[in-house]
């Protein structure tokens, strides 16, 4: 029996912003042993791979591919961290696999928090142009490490449920390697993994649990690694109740991230019990942040809609944590979607310099 992995939190990075310069320090202070910079950003940042284990699968990871989803390169600290607790379980994890974890791979998207790197290219669409100067480095590696899994770590909006109701906290894809979605060998690799992944973490978190639509995307990354025969694996970090700040996701991200890598040192290329993976529910977009119910406008004719609100993360000059910018996303008749938060207006007032909330730009109003 092996002991359970004791969740923790890596200290020196409470945010959810993570500023370049403040990983790349932590990362030569303490694994400096395990580093090596692999290239270099547009904006002459460097990008760093850690490498771990000395077993013979072959593991590739990469985080903040899209800049403003910090939650993989916190998964990955948190696990380190752990593993300073319970050196037994990486003990046991590494003599079974290799890991090579590229850090924020995109480190000038991630320094102004936007998905897109500096020339605002969306490097996970890169994958046959190689416009960008970023990806061609994963790509090489991924190309020339002999690599058995590739874990592919992204965050997903706040929109998504896992059935309708409850937050995809984290969802998961098994990419498709072509238009007809057939379920390769390479393909029953990655989701006997998330099986796995899915079965230690639904008590932990039921009903926060989805996979994504396996839609074939012929430029994106996972879509063709496992098409090079590296089974894929996408890892969706998504809304925690009542927590923007996504500490409960990165909590359980760290956790999967474990499962995932636990499930890969045992299964070790074996398919077996890929079709629990079919049990997972599927993503559902159904949810807005805010929706303010039957406002009733200042306008010289009645005019009642509803108001939904999705707050836009950004990080302002000077600043170590992003903030929530309301913006209205759609306005009228918005009975279909729900709101984490809903607002009942009727019989309140609709205060505002303007008539009406104007679409996409910044909430003028407040509701008394
Ligand atoms: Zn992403």
């Amino acid at each position: 029996m092996t002991e359970e992995l004791n969740y923790r939190q890596n200290p020196n990075f409470p945010n959810r912003y993570i500023s370049p310069q403040k990983l790349f320090s932590f990362l030569q202070a303490n694994y400096s042993n395990f580093i090596s910079e692999v290239g270099r950003s547009y904006l002459d940042k460097p990008i760093y791979k850690m490498s771990l284990g000395n077993g013979k699968t072959r593991v590739l990871a990469w985080s903040q591919m899209h800049g403003n989803e910090s939650n993989a390169t916190h998964a990955m600290l948190d696990l380190l961290e752990i593993f300073k607790y319970q050196p037994a379980l990486a003990k046991q994890l590494f003599a079974e696999i290799t890991l090579d974890f590229i850090f924020m791979l995109n480190p000038d998207g991630s320094e102004k928090w936007i998905r897109r790197n500096a020339l605002d290219i969306d490097m996970n669409r890169d994958f046959l142009k190689l416009a960008s100067k970023e990806f061609p480095i994963l790509k090489s590696i991924a190309e020339n490490g002999k690599y058995e899994y590739g874990l592919n770590l992204h965050e997903q909006r706040t929109i998504f449920t896992s059935d309708g109701e409850n937050p995809a906290t984290l969802s998961f894809l098994a990419p498709s390697e072509n238009f007809t979605r057939d379920v390769t060998e390479t393909r029953k690799k990655s989701m006997a993994v998330i099986a796995q992944i899915f079965a230690n973490l639904k008590t932990l978190i039921p009903n926060q649990i989805a996979r994504y639509s396996d839609e074939f995307y012929p430029t994106s990354t996972g879509d063709n690694l496992i098409k090079m025969g590296i089974a894929s694996i996408l890892y969706e970090g998504g809304h925690f109740p009542n927590d923007y700040k996504r500490t409960g996701t990165r909590k359980y991200y760290t956790i999967a991230l474990y499962e995932g890598l636990k499930a890969i040192s045992e299964l070790k290329g074996s398919t077996e019990g890929w079709e629990k993976y079919l049990e997972i529910q599927e993503n559902i977009e159904s949810h807005y942040d805010i929706i303010y119910r039957n406002v009733e406008l200042n306008t010289d004719f009645p005019c009642v809609l509803d108001v939904a609100v999705q707050f836009r993360e950004e990080i302002k000059e000077g600043d170590d944590e992003i903030s929530l910018v309301p913006i209205v996303v759609e306005v009228g008749d918005v009975g279909k979607k729900k709101g984490w938060k809903e607002i009942d207006c009727t019989g309140k007032k609709f205060i505002s310099e303007k008539k009406f909330p104007k679409l996409d730009e910044i909430q003028n109003f407040t509701i008394e």
